[in-house]
């Protein structure tokens, strides 16, 4: 069967965009391919994360994965740190991407901000190490929000360097998988900016955690124009707020753009808005209670994050192995 990688880093609380843009598409695809979802924790520290709650997220981001619907016997759920040759193949990868290929990276610019000097080697280099993530199991398809693009396109050019460079097909050239209608869901304060997780502002996100009220109310908060729904799809461009909120609505209620605007085109969004915390709440309530019930018992996911890494690592070190004879390191 096919192969599917997928990683969330435990960096906070999970939002709506992962679950519209990541998590939700996991689930599917177990009945069509051979699925390894995991917990990235090496990522997460690209920036400082306080242990107690990196721990914590990490048993949050596989309680998630869990409950959206992933199953951990059909599926490999882990954390990366479990899987010692994520890293090993990561620095391979130093040694094969470019210095102009990461500059010109997007994620970085936006992570780092102004000072740059001052970011972590580590969040320069994190495309290598998703590179990693990805091909020490030769995954060909990964289900990632739009926001990844460019770091697939970058795993696809190691992949072919690597092989050209050692004259051996020895990796596979892998396809993003952007699904469904919200695969860049927008922050509620910026419709220009991406919903993340990281973000400091608690107002611009959906947490996978929120509760019903504070839904409503940050719907309620969200930013968007003075006119009222446009009367058909076309009337959304140009108004990025507008459009975020229609995308995430039809995402979440399983129904077509032409649908909510045939249901609330020329409404205003005091009547919108309301309606769209009544979807948010009756999908993403019964997440959240099945998220802590797995929560009440950490060490149940821990032991099936430990059982997962065995069975990766059975998969990763034969390729680790591999990679390691075509460079001629001795072993
Ligand atoms: P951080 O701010 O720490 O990077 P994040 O919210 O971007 O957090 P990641 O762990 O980097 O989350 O990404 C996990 C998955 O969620 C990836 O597949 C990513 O493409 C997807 N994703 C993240 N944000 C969004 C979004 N706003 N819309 C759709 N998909 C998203
Ligand atoms: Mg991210």
């Amino acid at each position: 069967e096919p192969r599917v990688f997928s990683g969330v880093q435990p960096s906070g609380q999970l939002t709506l965009g992962n679950y519209l843009g990541a998590i939700r598409n996991f689930v599917p695809l177990q009945d069509t391919h051979d699925c390894i979802y995991c917990m990235v924790d090496l990522h997460a520290i690209t920036q400082w994360q306080d242990p107690t709650e990196l721990a914590h997220a990490t048993r949050q981001v596989a309680a998630a994965f869990m409950a959206a619907g992933v199953d951990p016997d059909k599926s490999l759920l882990f954390n990366q740190s479990l899987v010692p040759q994520h890293a090993q193949l990561g620095w391979v990868f130093n040694c094969v991407a470019r210095v102009g290929w990461l500059n010109r990276m997007t994620q970085f610019k936006e992570k780092a901000g102004k000072d740059q000097e001052n970011a972590s080697v580590g969040l320069y280099a994190y495309p290598t190490l998703m590179a990693a993530d990805i091909l020490l199991y030769k995954a060909t398809a990964v289900p990632v929000g739009e926001d990844q693009k460019q770091h697939l396109e970058l795993t696809r050019d190691i992949a072919q360097k690597f092989n050209h460079d050692w004259g051996k097909e020895v990796f596979p050239i892998t396809e993003p998988l952007i699904l469904g209608d919200a695969t860049r869901v927008m922050s509620l304060r910026d419709g220009t900016k991406k919903m993340s997780k990281s973000d400091p502002s608690d107002l611009s996100r959906i947490n996978l955690t929120d509760d019903r009220d504070t839904i409503a109310k940050k719907f309620k908060k969200a930013k968007t124009d003075p006119e009222p729904l446009p009367e058909t799809v076309e009337g959304l461009e140009g108004r990025p707020e507008a459009q975020n909120l229609v995308d995430i609505f039809a995402a979440l209620a399983d129904i077509s753009k032409e649908d909510v605007i045939l249901q609330f085109g020329g409404k205003g969004f005091g009547t919108f808005k309301p309606a769209l915390a009544e979807v948010a709440v009756g999908k993403l309530g019964p997440l959240r209670d099945e998220m802590e019930r797995l929560l009440s018992d950490p060490a149940e996911i821990d032991s099936i994050l430990h059982k997962g890494a065995q069975r990766a690592q059975a998969v990763a070190a034969p390729v680790l192995d591999e990679v390691y004879d075509v460079l001629g390191l001795v072993r």
